[in-house]
């Protein structure tokens, strides 16, 4: 028998119009932490609390070794840019990251269960029209066209994230991956998780579920 801890790749797929669950390759549904896909709420707990205006910054070292040079909220997302979202995470005052992520259903933005977590993000793209959340998408599409989900290989939104592993033996690091499809009024969402590999990795593995 092969022990439940060595899967390898979990999957979660809903209908983003209805939110019905499609496909769920998830053995529990036990919170995990988010890691880099607690981004676009941080990004727009800080857009709220500051005018809906998002400042340039310099990274100088990030997960990418040389930094990201100097950069603004869409390719901060497309590339995943942690000192980016350090900086805006630092400027917010108490709760009012916890208020954004309550207001999508989520307890916190350090600890979500799956499906929780992608019904968040089919949530944000329905909000569009509201104020802050089109820069988050466009920097989503930016992810899917040529930033750290360009695995995907489709014309899609999509934020890419690794978080500690879960797994029995450890690794480094799981990747993850929500990709919402297509960009404009997604029919299909997918959460997946891939253990062990980045979530550049991740994302290839999501685009075979899109249709
Ligand atoms: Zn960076």
């Amino acid at each position: 028998m092969i022990p439940a801890a060595l899967v390898l790749l979990s999957f979660l797929r809903m209908d983003a119009q209805s939110g019905r669950v499609l496909e769920r390759q998830w053995q529990d549904d036990s919170p995990m932490h988010p890691g880099s896909l607690a981004k676009p709420f941080i990004a727009l707990a800080y857009a709220q609390s500051h005018q809906f205006r998002f400042p340039e910054i310099r990274c100088a070292r990030c997960w990418l070794p040389r930094g990201h040079g100097t950069i603004g909220p869409r390719e901060a997302i497309a590339q995943s840019c942690n000192t980016y979202f350090d900086t805006l995470r630092a400027a917010l005052g108490p709760g009012e990251l916890d208020a954004v992520a309550r207001r999508f259903g989520l307890r916190g933005v350090d600890e979500a269960r799956p499906e929780e977590l992608l019904r968040a993000y089919i949530e944000l793209s329905r909000r569009a029209a509201e104020p802050g959340v089109n820069v988050i998408l466009e920097g989503m599409r930016l992810a899917a066209r040529s930033g750290t989900a360009k695995r995907v290989g489709h014309d899609a939104l999509a934020k890419t994230g690794t978080a500690p592993c879960m797994h029995v033996p450890k690794a480094a690091g799981d990747g993850f991956v929500v990709v919402l499809y297509p960009a404009v009024q997604p029919r299909v969402a997918v959460l997946l998780r891939l253990h062990g590999r980045p979530g550049s990795y991740a994302a290839a593995e999501a685009s075979r579920l899109l249709q």
